[in-house]
């Protein structure tokens, strides 16, 4: 029987725990879209949505989830018969790749497994074996939320410089913004997307694209954009509206401003230092209990791994097992494993991963772990000692 009582949480990576602050902004009656509180309060929501991707180009905001926020992007920089170069470390690496596909570009494809970041040799390789100049963009995931593998952007920039490519650099950002150190233009990205519900804390509904005057420039070039897609008139608008292509997303906008008012009223660098301090704790317990038995961390380099999302390996049954009694027990909602398909396991189903992005301290992720540790101990799950004291260690420091 289900046993509830307290708080539900839903630790999956994305859509992530909302704020008070922001579900009780969006309760509210209906503002008016042709004038007065709304339209002021996005002019001030762009600077902030700006400082948040670490740019002082353009940005936009897509009503739709982020694989809108894929497409839109890319419709701005490439069409019909233009190449792409896919980077892939995952599942969500794949899914933007598919979706230039679905745009009739040509997908040139780099994968680098799904337990490691980009190789920055394979890269500058590839690019520079492309003396015509065919490939229009890179698409890079910074985090794939699929394997929890966070890739170097500065590297993958420095890689294309080193080729002499002129490819724009496109990152998604949507498992990463508002968790991961992000800086789109210290880091050389040329468009970068996110969506609403990961680190920005706000319900699925909203895309957000950023770009540069280089992907303006690309943009300028194309035969055609469809309007609704067209970033030009949302990033400088005559006419509130056009900032939507329609309406507004009114209530998102007011969750919206919410959480970026907490974002930067901790500061960015702290925003970072937190989630890396948490997902470091995560990180010091599975290592505890993968001392013994069959619990993996599927990034083994720290380096390497998002301060966002964490996958874990544990095999079958105990992958369905644990989420199964967490959710029952302890009110603990742990993602699946995305992507991660065997044929001794063709669900997928011995992986799981813990979102820790956004809204989160450290008591919510000691609840995780302790939860996790009564989920093996009701499992008979074989495991080392001492990880809720390894985790304390950290979250002390
Ligand atoms: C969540 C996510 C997506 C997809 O976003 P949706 O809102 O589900 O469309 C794409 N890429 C990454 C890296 C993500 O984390």
């Amino acid at each position: 029987m289900t046993q509830h009582g307290g708080r539900d949480y839903l630790a999956i990576p994305g859509p992530s725990v909302m704020p008070d602050a922001v579900l009780r902004t969006m309760h509210r009656a209906s503002p008016n879209i042709y004038e007065g509180e709304l339209i002021d309060m996005v002019a001030g929501i762009i600077p902030d949505l700006k400082k948040v991707a670490g740019t002082a180009h353009h940005a936009t905001i897509y009503i739709g989830n982020g694989h809108a926020a894929w497409e839109a992007a890319l419709s701005n920089v490439v069409e019909e018969g233009d190449h792409v170069l896919g980077l892939y470390n995952g599942r969500f690496g794949f899914g933007w790749a598919e979706m230039a596909e679905g745009l009739g570009v040509t997908v040139e494809s780099l994968d680098f497994g799904m337990k490691t970041p980009v190789d920055a040799t394979r890269l500058e390789e590839a690019l520079r074996a492309d003396k015509e100049g065919r490939i229009k963009a890179v698409l890079c995931t910074h985090v794939d939320t699929s394997t929890s593998v966070k890739n170097n952007i500065a590297e993958v920039r420095a890689a294309m410089d080193a080729a002499g490519h002129g490819a724009l650099l496109m990152v998604d950002c949507i498992a990463s913004m508002g968790c991961d150190r992000f800086e789109m233009d210290a880091w050389g990205a040329d468009v970068a997307i996110t969506a609403s519900q990961k680190g920005l804390m706000v319900p699925p509904g909203m895309g957000f694209v950023f770009f540069n005057d280089r992907a303006a420039a690309r943009r300028a070039e194309m035969l055609r954009v469809s309007r609704y897609w067209d970033w030009t008139p949302r990033a400088n608008p005559d006419f509130f509206y056009q900032y939507f292509a329609g309406t507004a997303p009114t209530h998102h906008l007011y969750g919206l401003r919410a959480s970026l008012d907490m974002i930067h009223a901790e500061g960015m660098e702290q925003v970072w230092a937190r989630h890396k301090m948490l997902a470091s704790a995560i990180w010091a317990a599975c290592d505890a209990w993968a001392a013994v038995g069959p619990l993996k961390l599927n990034v083994a380099d720290p380096e390497h791994r998002s301060c966002a999302v964490t996958a874990l390996h544990v095999g079958m049954p105990h992958g369905v097992n644990l989420r199964r009694w967490c959710e029952q027990n302890a009110g603990i909602t742990l993602g699946i494993g995305l992507g991660m398909s065997t044929d001794e396991d063709p669900k997928g189903e011995g992986f799981f991963r813990i979102g820790h992005m956004g809204h989160i301290n450290r008591q919510m992720v000691l609840g995780t772990l302790g939860s996790m540790e009564a989920a093996f101990s009701a499992n008979d799950v074989p495991r080392g000692q001492g990880a809720l004291d390894a985790a304390a260690k950290v979250l002390a420091g």
